[in-house]
């Protein structure tokens, strides 16, 4: 409101700005406008109000004391008719105006003379005010020029509120370009602009502190920018870049390298776009930005390295390395498997990398269910994988495989094996030669001593467990043999044994076993056997043996056998103890004649 302080026509005009005005600059047109008002209409005040959002201040005033005016203006701009003007010649004549409590407050304020700031689009955005403390008149020619005179202080308005605004626009532009500045320079990035159709090319400072350039020392020709790429970079970089200017990309990226102030190479990942092409399509203007990315490409070519070393291990060790993994829901897949696979299975990785079951039809089906079981229990135990088994392949045929591997639980709850698998077909064919030699008689090939040992022992073993089976061990020497060896020959006495080794192997079932236990000595455990079918064996071995004497050139070499029996018994406490026995019959029957056969 305007206070009660009286004006003083003596004082220097004011420009007043409310402490909670907008912040604007004092505008000095403003001023002139008020003063030249005050003193063409020869009132006591003349001033400017501006409005806004509601809200009145004073922004300039000619005539009235600093003091006098700082509170809300009663006659604003909303109180003015439609015209846009408010003329009161004397507020006590005046109805609106005559009870107002200000009159009275302000006896000075007796004429009053108000017109609207107007903006373009036709809001009020403030008052040209006039007061004075005597009646007075205003005539058209007056009335008008007030209404100019509030025209030009609406333009001065204005044109203060879009500077202001534009001011606004352009900070905050600045700050933002600060912003990026500082983020593309914190990001190692550097920014280029290439006229296409010049072949002028500018770089940010950025760009040129990559390559160790200060900002005066580097040329913006774009054939000089091609001398620093590396020779062996050019040619694919250069085709991108040429698919990009054709429209055949949106825009494009390429990882090269290129030559620093120093010589050395960097390694840059470089992307560009066009921004501008004329109508007929050709490209304009081009802009990018180059990131240096040496360090990540010396981290991806060690990494490259520790892959390449990881790989060539795997492929170059004898056998297959592989990561197997069976998932929660039973399928099972080989996610890494080395070359190697290619000698163990016949199968490529790819191949397996989906599913197992190209494995598992390779497997021996007589050791498929043992493959598959040791695979279960290794998982559900987490304990070591290991087997021997054989393979049936299309091109190796049958072949022994040997596989380790370690398992572990994944977190979704499969189970991830580390292991390889060797071909072990030498070792086992070794070592069945091995187990021959142990086991068999080299001149004969019938099982030696120790074999039959065992034999005879797995079958005390069964009739111990199992009441009711039974077995025979039969003892069995050749009459005379010395004398054989001493007319003939000892290797007419070799003969002589295999020929009669023959005749033993014959009459044997599956379940028997014949073995020779000493020079001339044979034993024979027959399964299931009792007495009677022992003496039946017994008889045929003889019989069989008197009908086919040796053949020697023209030569016959008529051989006798005596045997001693003795039956298996389950409270026998070695198998010695029933050998010695069938050793006592074949005594007896060496006692009683020879070429006889003796029970015990
Ligand atoms: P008996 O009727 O009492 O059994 O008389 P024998 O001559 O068969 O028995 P003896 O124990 O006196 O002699 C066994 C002979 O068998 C002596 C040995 O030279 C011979 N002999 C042992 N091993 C071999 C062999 O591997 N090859 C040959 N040719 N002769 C062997
Ligand atoms: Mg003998
Ligand atoms: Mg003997």
């Amino acid at each position: 409101m305007l206070t009660s302080a009286p004006p003083d026509a003596a004082s220097p005009q004011i420009a007043t700005r409310r402490p909670d005005a907008p912040h604007e600059a004092v505008d000095p047109r403003l001023d002139s406008l008020t003063r030249l008002a005050r003193s063409h209409f020869g009132v006591a005040t003349a001033l400017i109000t501006r409005l806004d959002a509601g809200r009145q201040w004073l922004c300039s005033s000619a005539g009235v004391p600093a003091g006098a005016i700082a509170g809300d203006l009663p006659l604003a701009g909303h109180a003015l008719p439609g015209d846009g003007m408010l003329v009161v010649p004397d507020t006590r004549a005046d109805e609106r105006l005559r009870h107002h409590p200000l009159l009275s407050d302000h006896p000075w304020m007796r004429f009053y003379a108000g017109c609207a700031l107007l903006a373009a689009d036709g809001r009020t955005i403030g008052v040209l005010a006039l007061l004075d403390d005597q009646p007075r008149a205003l005539d058209a020619q007056q009335r008008e020029f007030l209404r100019d005179l509030a025209r030009l202080a609406a333009a001065s308005v204005e044109s203060d509120r879009a500077a202001a605004r534009l001011q606004a626009d352009a900070a905050a532009l600045r700050e933002r370009e600060r912003r990026m500045a500082l983020a593309i320079a914190g990001s190692g990035t550097g920014i280029w602009d290439r006229n296409v159709q010049t072949g002028e090319i500018h770089y940010s400072t950025g760009w040129k502190a990559i390559l160790g350039y200060a900002d005066d020392e580097i040329g913006n020709r774009i054939e000089d920018s091609y001398l620093r790429l590396h020779p062996d970079d050019l040619a694919y970089v250069q085709a991108t870049i040429q698919a990009h200017l054709q429209g055949e990309t949106e825009s494009y990226a390429v990882e090269h390298r290129i030559r620093c102030k120093d010589g050395s190479y960097k390694w840059i990942s470089s992307r560009g776009k066009v921004v501008s092409r004329d109508r007929a399509g050709q490209p304009l203007r081009m802009i990018g930005t180059t990131t240096d990315i040496t360090a990540r490409h010396a981290l991806a070519e060690r990494l490259q390295q520790s892959v390449d070393l990881l790989t060539n291990l795997t492929n170059e060790v004898p056998g297959l390395v592989f990561q197997y993994q069976r998932l929660p829901t039973g399928e099972s897949l080989f996610s890494y498997a080395s070359a190697g696979i290619q000698a163990i299975y016949e199968v490529t990785p790819a191949q397996v990398a989906g599913s197992d079951a190209a494995i598992n039809a390779l497997i021996h089906p007589d050791d498929l269910p043992a493959y598959q079981a040791s695979l279960d229990a290794s998982a559900a135990s987490l304990t070591p994988w290991e087997l021997e088994y054989r393979v049936q392949l299309p091109r190796q045929g049958l072949r022994w495989r040997h596989g380790a591997a370690q398992p572990r639980r994944q977190e979704d709850g499969s189970t991830l094996w580390h292991g390889f698998i060797t071909d072990v077909t030498e070792r086992k064919r070794i070592e069945a030669e091995l187990l021959e030699f142990a086991t068999t008689d080299f001149l004969t090939q019938l099982p030696n001593r120790r074999q039959l040992m065992t034999q005879i022992e797995a079958e005390l073993a069964r009739m111990q467990r199992s009441a009711g089976h039974c077995a025979a061990v039969l003892m069995c020497d050749l009459d005379h043999f010395k004398s054989i060896n001493d007319r003939w020959g000892h290797a007419t006495g070799d003969l002589a044994l295999r020929h009669f080794a023959d005749i033993l192997r014959e009459q044997l079932r599956k379940s028997d076993m014949a073995g020779r236990v000493g020079g001339e000595e044979f034993a024979v455990v027959l399964s299931g056997a009792g007495l009677a079918e022992a003496m039946i064996f017994a008889r045929r071995v003889q019989q069989r043996l008197a009908q086919r004497p040796l053949r020697c050139g023209e030569q016959r070499i008529d051989m006798t056998l005596s045997i001693g029996i003795a039956l298996l018994s389950a409270g026998d406490a070695s198998v010695d103890a029933a050998l010695s026995r069938s050793d006592l019959a074949l005594y007896r029957a060496k006692e009683s004649g020879r070429n006889r056969i003796e029970c015990l």
